[in-house]
This record gives C-alpha cells, sequence and structure tokens, in this order.
C-alpha cells in the first residue's frame, strides 16, 4: 500500500496526540472511580456510625427501664397488684370483663376504674420520670406513653388511656416476659398519637422471679436525632432511615411516614451488607452508600437500613469539569496537530513534488528543466545538487552531441572524398587500360617477350586496381542510393542473392539450405547484397570438404537474429572483429580472390537498418555470421 509522506505525518501527529489524550482521560476515569470509592467508603462509615448510635440510644432506653424497675417501691406495687389478683376467684374472668368494659367506653371518656389507674401514685411517677423529665431536658416528647401491667397482664399504672385494659393477648407482652425485653419496629401508635417504637421490658423481684412488664412508646423524634444530626456531607445528600421491609422511617428532605419505597431501584440494589453502588433516583444519577443496623450490646436491632445518597453530579463535579478540560485541551491540541502536521508535510511534500516534477522533465529529455526549492534545509542542498547534475548532464550532452556532429561530418567528407576520387579515377584508368591494352595488341610481336610480360602485367594491374574502385565506388554508395525501407520477405531475398550466385554454387557443387524466414522492414536491394556476401564467403573460403550452407532466422526479444553457417576454413577468434573493417583481409590475392570489401558492405548496410553483425569461428570448424533486424522496423530513411 502506498501511503503519501503527508498522510503519514499527519497521521503520526494526530495518533501522538490521541494518545496523550487517551492517558489523561484514562487518569481521569481512574481519578473519577477513586474519588467515587473513597466518598463511598467514608459514606458508608458514616452510616454505620449513624446505625450504631442508633441502636445504641434504644439500647439506652431499655437499660433505662431496667433500671427504673429495680426501684424497690415499684416492684412492691406490682406485687401488692399479684397478690389482689391471685385472691380472685376467677382471674381470667375477671381481666375480661374489665377489658370489655374499658374497650367499650365512648374513646373520650374515662370511667371511674379508668381514673383511678391514671391517678396512682405509680402512675404519677412514670409521669413525672419519664414524659416530664425529658421533655423538660429535650424540649420535646421524648415518650409518648408508658405503662406497667402486672404478671396477669392486667394494667397496674398508666401515663394515659390505653386501649385497652388487658395486655396479655399481645405479642411484645409475651416476648418481654420471656426474653425480657422486646422493641417493636416504627408504628403508629394510636394511643400516643405518634409514630413510635414501643419497647417493653420485662418486671422482676429480687429474686428474678416475673412481676410483670413495662411498656414505653418512644418517640420516632428521639430515635432519628442522631441520624438527623450529621447528614450535611454535600448539598445533595440525602440520609434516608429504613425498616428493613423498605419503608421510610425518616429522610432528610419531605417523607411520607413508613411510605413503601421496596420497589424503587435503590432499595433493590441494596444488599446484606455495607456498600456503595451507583443508581438512579427520581431520574438523576446517584451514589448510594448503605449500612444495616446490627444492634447494640444485647439489643441486636430491627435491621434497619440507612441509606446516604449524594448526587453523582455534585459529589464528581470537579472530576467531571477536569474530564471536559481534558476534551476540551485535547480537541484543541488535536486541531492544532493537525495544522502543524499540514503545514508541516506541505513543507516537507511541496518541494519534494517539484523536485519529482523536475526529475520526470529531465527524465523526458528536457535539460532545460530547473527545480526552485528556496528551503536552507536538506531539501534545499538537494534541489540544488539536483539542478548542478541537470546543468552538468546537459553540458556532457551538448558536448557529446558537437562531437558526434563533427564526426559525422567528417564521416560524410571523407565518404563524398572516396566517393569522387574512386569516380574520377575511373576515367583515366580506364584509359590506361585502353592504351596499354593497344600497345599490346599492335607491338605484341615486335617487342621482346620481358617487354609482353611488363605489358601483361600493366594490364592485370588496372584490372585490379578498377575491381578495387568498384568495390570502392559500391562500399560509398551503400545509403547514398539507399531506397525506403519497406516490407520485405527475406525468402524472396534469399532466392534473389542465390540467383546471382549461381555460378559459384554449381561449380563447388555447394549445398545451400535454409529455414522459414521473415519478412522485415528493410531495402531490398542492400538486404540482397548482404545475403550474397556472406553466402559468397561460405563458399569461397571453403575447406576440402563440399560447402554446406545453411540460413536461418530466429526470433530473440524485440528482433530477428539471422545466421549464416558453413563448413569452411574457420577464422581465428582474435581477427573476428577485424574483418568487418574495409579492405581488410585474412588472406593474399592468390590464395582466395577478393579485396576485403564484402564484409564492410554488409556492417556498413546493418548500421543503416539498425542492425549488428558479428562472427562465431574457430580455424577448421567453420564461422556462422549473425545479423539482427529489428522486429518491426519503422521507414527511418
Ligand atoms: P573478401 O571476401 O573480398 O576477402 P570480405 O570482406 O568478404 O573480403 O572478407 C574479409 C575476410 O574475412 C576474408 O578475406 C576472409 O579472410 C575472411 N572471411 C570472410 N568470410 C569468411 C568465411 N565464411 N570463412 C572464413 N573466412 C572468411
Amino acid at each position: 500500500m502506498r501511503i503519501k509522506i503527508g498522510t503519514k505525518l499527519i497521521g503520526s501527529f494526530v495518533l501522538f496526540v490521541l494518545l496523550i489524550a487517551a492517558v489523561a482521560l484514562y487518569s481521569v476515569v481512574v481519578g473519577e472511580k477513586s474519588l467515587q470509592e473513597s466518598i463511598g467508603t467514608s459514606s458508608v462509615f458514616l452510616a454505620e456510625e449513624m446505625l450504631r448510635r442508633i441502636d445504641e440510644s434504644v439500647y439506652l432506653k431499655i437499660e433505662g427501664l431496667q433500671r427504673y424497675l429495680k426501684r424497690r417501691y415499684l416492684q412492691e406495687t406490682i406485687i401488692k397488684s399479684n397478690r389482689e389478683f391471685e385472691k380472685l376467684e376467677n382471674i381470667g374472668e375477671y381481666i375480661e370483663s374489665k377489658d370489655r368494659e374499658w374497650v367499650s367506653a365512648p374513646k373520650d371518656e374515662i370511667t371511674p376504674f379508668m381514673k383511678e389507674l391514671l391517678g396512682n401514685e405509680f402512675s404519677e411517677d412514670l409521669r413525672r420520670e419519664f414524659i416530664e423529665f425529658y421533655k423538660k431536658k429535650y424540649g420535646y416528647d421524648v415518650f409518648g406513653e408508658l405503662f406497667v401491667t402486672n404478671k396477669y397482664g392486667a394494667n397496674v399504672a398508666q401515663t394515659g388511656k390505653t386501649t385497652d385494659y388487658r395486655q396479655d393477648d399481645e405479642e411484645w407482652w409475651w416476648i418481654s416476659r420471656e426474653k425480657g425485653f422486646y422493641v417493636s419496629d416504627v408504628e403508629y401508635d394510636e394511643s400516643a398519637g405518634t409514630y413510635a417504637i414501643s419497647v417493653g421490658v420485662r418486671a422482676e423481684d429480687e429474686s428474678g422471679n416475673f412481676i410483670g412488664v413495662i411498656k414505653a412508646v418512644v418517640s420516632v423524634e428521639e430515635i432519628i436525632r442522631e441520624a438527623e444530626s450529621r447528614t450535611q456531607q454535600y448539598g445533595t445528600t440525602v440520609v434516608k432511615l429504613l425498616t428493613k421491609d423498605g419503608r421510610l422511617i425518616y429522610v432528610t428532605e419531605d417523607f411520607q411516614f413508613l411510605e413503601d419505597v421496596s420497589g424503587k431501584e435503590f432499595f433493590k440494589k441494596i444488599k446484606e451488607g455495607s456498600g456503595f453502588f451507583v443508581s438512579v433516583e427520581d431520574g438523576r444519577e446517584k451514589l448510594f452508600s448503605c449500612a444495616h443496623s446490627i444492634g447494640y450490646r444485647t439489643y441486636q436491632g430491627r435491621k434497619w437500613i440507612l441509606v446516604v445518597s449524594h448526587d453523582i453530579q455534585e459529589v464528581l463535579g470537579p472530576a467531571f469539569i477536569l474530564r471536559g478540560l481534558i476534551i476540551a485541551v485535547s480537541c484543541f491540541l488535536i486541531a492544532i496537530a493537525l495544522l502543524l502536521a499540514i503545514f508541516l508535510s506541505r513543507a516537507i511534500t511541496k518541494p519534494i513534488t517539484i523536485l519529482t516534477k523536475g526529475a520526470e522533465a529531465i527524465g523526458r529529455g528536457n535539460l532545460e528543466q530547473r527545480v526552485e526549492v528556496k528551503a536552507k534545509d536538506e531539501i534545499g542542498t538537494l534541489a540544488a545538487t539536483f539542478n548542478e547534475m541537470a546543468e552538468r548532464r546537459k553540458q556532457a550532452e551538448e558536448e557529446l552531441n558537437q562531437a558526434l556532429e563533427e564526426l559525422k561530418r567528417s564521416n560524410a567528407e571523407l565518404e563524398q572524398f572516396a566517393y569522387i576520387a574512386s569516380h574520377d579515377l575511373q576515367e583515366p584508368l580506364r584509359m590506361v587500360k585502353s592504351y596499354v591494352q593497344n600497345l599490346e595488341q599492335r607491338y605484341k610481336d615486335k617487342l621482346d617477350s620481358d617487354a609482353n610480360g611488363f605489358i601483361a602485367s600493366a594490364v592485370d594491374g588496372v584490372t585490379r586496381m578498377q575491381v578495387l574502385i568498384n568495390d570502392l565506388l559500391a562500399y560509398s554508395r551503400v545509403g547514398m542510393r539507399g531506397k525506403p525501407f519497406e516490407a520485405t520477405d527475406c525468402e524472396v531475398v534469399l532466392d534473389q542473392a542465390l540467383t546471382n550466385l549461381k555460378v559459384a554454387i554449381e561449380e563447388s557443387g555447394a549445398e545451400v539450405m535454409y529455414e522459414p524466414l521473415p519478412t522485415v522492414m528493410a531495402d531490398p536491394g542492400e538486404l540482397v547484397q548482404v545475403f550474397q556476401n556472406l553466402i559468397g564467403n561460405a563458399i569461397k573460403f571453403r575447406s576440402k570438404e563440399t560447402p554446406r550452407v545453411r540460413i536461418s532466422a530466429e526470433k530473440k526479444k524485440k528482433e530477428w537474429v539471422f545466421s549464416v553457417q558453413d563448413n569452411g576454413i574457420g577464422i581465428d577468434s582474435e581477427l573476428s572483429e577485424r574483418i568487418f573493417a574495409i579492405f581488410q583481409r585474412l588472406h593474399t590475392e592468390d590464395e582466395y580472390a577478393g579485396t576485403g570489401v564484402g564484409l564492410a558492405i554488409c556492417k556498413k548496410i546493418m548500421g543503416r537498418h539498425g542492425g549488428q553483425i558479428w562472427v562465431e569461428s574457430a580455424p577448421g570448424k567453420g564461422s556462422t555470421f549473425y545479423f539482427t533486424l529489428p522486429e518491426r522496423m519503422r521507414d527511418t530513411s
């Protein structure tokens, strides 16, 4: 996958900032969690402490009543009542009838029997010792009502009019009698007219025998005083005291006494022991901490639940502000990083793009191209180096072009000279030859034999010179009179060459074989000459064996490689380059006739066709001449 430098830069910048932001956010979240934990834990501690004090206050009431019942004259009063009841014929019936009488009296009426009870010394004492004493002390009613029964459950003393006369039909009475004391849950006390708990305590004589029960209705206000006093942790802190089945005993805000909240979400999350959790109440997220009452000393408590709750928003407010701040700062940083990365990547990629474009332009051959990068950094240096390189390459190319031009010009001049010289030499030579031939004819028998020999040699020399000049002219003409390239069937070309070589082939008895040959773009006349020269040489430089010549063509990459193979005398590999130069021969005229121009002509023709020519050979092993032609050549003439 290709990713641009700019993208990489921007990506890494943003990634970096994101990482930092993530770490910051993570630490805030961890901070929030531990803050929540510490507030939760301290609230749980607070709740446990409040419950302990509530239970302690209940216990102190029990203890107070027990201490009170130790007073001798009170015990005696109860015992006296018991004795009086023992004297009755049927205690149960007596109590029953008195109770019926009591209950059937109108609510506000005080019968003489009631009045007697309410007014006795014991009742007075109870009012004094509890109701009045505490009201004076605290300014409100701590005890709503107190009354004492004898061991048969009949009232002996009472501070107000009780609902009925007999109490042994009540659970609290029996539990107090059996277990020593009894504490009720919060309930509406009809005779006291308040929400209260009732505390029952067993009365005993000095030897521990059961003599009766005292019951005190303790106002709930007294119990929750503790909870009320130490609640203001936060502005949104709410403290709730609940019965174990989820009815409200006390809330630090407006509430309905004994309202059942067990269906609320927070209550369902309360578990056995102490703990804290987050829940929603009245549409607000809150941190709840709760504890269960476990009692105090011998009092085992009523498993009340104390719940302290704080609005999460307030408790974790500073953490939320910090979180918001970090998010804002992160966004800001990301924006800055993005801008910086864009700026940086522009600063880096712009000169690189300019450099790339420059390099591409120069690659296409536009040597005038220069790059304009003003940066003073490494890229600036690179650009300067690049420009220098382009300048040098331009100079070198110019010099090369000049040299080439020069070379072409001097070559052309040389060829022109060779052509003109050989052309101009032909005429005087022909003249010399015809005069010498005349001389020979006329004075053949009038001169001595030496003179005849000289004349013959002169004719020979001139003839040979004519051959040389003709060959030279042929060489010079290559290209000069060249025809435009055309689609040329090499088999037709080969056919022509073989026709031209007919005599030599027949005389030598040579076997010429060839494989299918392609059609190429070429000057057919010149191609005939190439084949003719090569096949002619193959026959001419034969060994003692019958000459066998094999012609074939093979396609390699984008060109055709032709080969002319013989079984002749072969060539020393060290000399295989030289034979392509003009007038270069490896043999004397006597051994093998020739001028040393044939291969030079082939090479020149190949040059014109954009091909190559070379030989692979070894003495005595035959030779293979190769030449190439482009597969599909354009008409370049
Ligand atoms: P010429 O044939 O007139 O001598 P060429 O230019 O055709 O001139 O050849 C140059 C020299 O290369 C030849 O004199 C010969 O020595 C050598 N040569 C060319 N073709 C062959 C061949 N097929 N086998 C051996 N030698 C060869």
